[in-house]
């Protein structure tokens, strides 16, 4: 029995960060649903033929919903296409790919998941920052800057957990992550980085301390998508963004 649709993970950005199985899998698509930080590039791999239909749902963006998404997937697959869910990063990273799998598992249609490299690792890496290093840290811990309910994560706790953060999707939510953190007895100096559009070629880099994380971010005009991350790796960050508040394009 073939697969019905393919949950993919199209990475970071720069198109040579896919797997090979993506690339087969993207391949064998009659349809692909593709999400907005899909990097076009990637879909050089689609048969000639394929449907493309663009499917974004950026927080603050106009958007498709994603129950409108979900019935679309099970529509073509219902009527006999292969289809491709193309997602940046991991499906399975704060990609609402769960919700998709249940929706898949309840109609009874065969699926495939295929690993992309989430944007947290990706973005650490271009900047030259070891998400974990014996010296610094005990782990890593990938959070999002809101939750659903539109409210903060629990900062006091994070602090506590000697791992590195990893923020997505906190660039509106500096100002709370930088004082909870703070608060919860993170020092000021911690070092932090925020990575913009990772692995693209406009990717922008900002090394920084916690303390002066929001401040920092606005003066550089950081924005969506970015990555923040923050503990005693930041440090680590490539020579030419290591300094306090230097931005490197
Ligand atoms: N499933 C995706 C995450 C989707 S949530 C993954 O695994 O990467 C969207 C968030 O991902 C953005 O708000 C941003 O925080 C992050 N993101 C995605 N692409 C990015 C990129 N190229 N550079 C920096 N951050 C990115």
């Amino acid at each position: 029995m073939s697969t019905q649709v393919y949950l993919i993970g199209a990475g970071p950005g720069d198109p040579e960060l896919l797997t090979l199985k993506a690339v087969r899998a993207i391949g064998a698509c009659d349809v692909l649903l593709v999400d907005d930080l899909v990097n076009r590039a990637v879909l050089a791999h689609a048969r000639p033929d394929a449907r493309i239909v663009a499917v974004g749902k950026r927080g603050g963006c106009r958007s498709t919903p994603q129950d409108f998404i979900t019935r679309l997937m099970l529509r073509h697959a219902r009527q006999g296409r292969v289809v491709g869910r193309l997602k940046g990063g991991d499906p399975f990273v704060f990609g609402r790919g769960g919700e998709e799998v249940e929706a898949l598992r309840a109609a009874g249609i065969r699926h495939e998941v295929v690993n992309g490299i989430t944007a947290g690792l990706a973005a650490a890496t271009a900047a030259g920052i070891p998400l974990t290093h014996r010296d610094a840290c005990r782990g890593v811990t990938f959070v999002t800057g809101h939750t659903q309910d539109g409210g903060e994560p629990d900062w006091a706790a994070l602090a506590g957990l000697d791992t590195t953060l990893v923020v997505y999707m906190g660039m509106r939510h500096l100002d709370g992550m930088a004082a909870g953190l703070i608060a919860a007895g993170l020092a000021a100096a911690t070092p932090a980085a925020v990575i913009e559009r990772a692995t693209l070629p406009d990717e922008r880099r900002l090394a920084t301390t916690l303390g002066r994380l929001p401040q920092a971010a606005r003066a550089a005009a950081m924005g969506s998508p970015a990555i923040v991350v923050i503990g005693q790796v930041a440090a680590l960050a490539d020579a030419g963004t290591a300094l306090p508040e230097r931005c490197a394009a």
